[in-house]
């Protein structure tokens, strides 16, 4: 089922500003509460590692294409495994703690950063893209992302 179907637009929710600072700030705070980019509204999960598909107040689809989060990946790199992990090995190197102890602190934070921080490289990607994108930006790409899909299920279906 296309994400479309269960997603009711709802427009005169949304109260992101247009351009600006303001709107980076109210992104990037939105983004780290794990709230909806659009109107702010909680449910942006339906569980910490299951993204869904549109909000569920103001209806706003979070991937406005395909493939549209490969860009958390970049981020969920860059923050679990450069700085999270980097700032675990400082602390091990710096330690007294023995060497098997050492790997295993490593190999477990290597393994858990990055599930730990899977929620917020998502709205975090969500945050960036939209500081950068204009409002009239977003209201073409949801406009065509609709139409494509509405025309895709109708092929589709054999
Ligand atoms: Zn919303």
């Amino acid at each position: 089922m296309p994400a479309s179907a269960n997603c009711v637009e709802q427009q005169e929710l949304r109260d992101l500003p247009a351009r600006g600072w303001s709107r980076a700030a109210m992104l990037f705070k939105r983004a780290l509460l794990l709230r909806c980019p659009q109107c702010g509204g909680r449910g942006v999960f339906a569980h910490p590692w299951s993204m869904r598909d549109c909000c569920p107040i103001c209806g706003y689809i979070f991937a406005s294409e395909d493939g549209y989060f490969l860009g958390a990946y970049a981020i969920n790199l860059v923050v679990a495994e450069v700085i999270g992990l980097g700032a675990v090995l400082v602390f091990l190197f710096r330690s007294d703690l023995s060497l098997v102890w050492q790997q295993v602190i490593a190999i477990t934070a290597a393994i858990l950063l990055p599930v730990l921080f899977y929620p917020w490289s998502r709205t975090f990607w969500m945050a960036i893209d939209l500081s950068t994108a204009g409002d009239k930006d977003i209201e073409q790409i949801q406009a065509h992302l609709i139409n494509s899909r509405g025309s895709d299920t109708g092929t589709s279906q054999q």
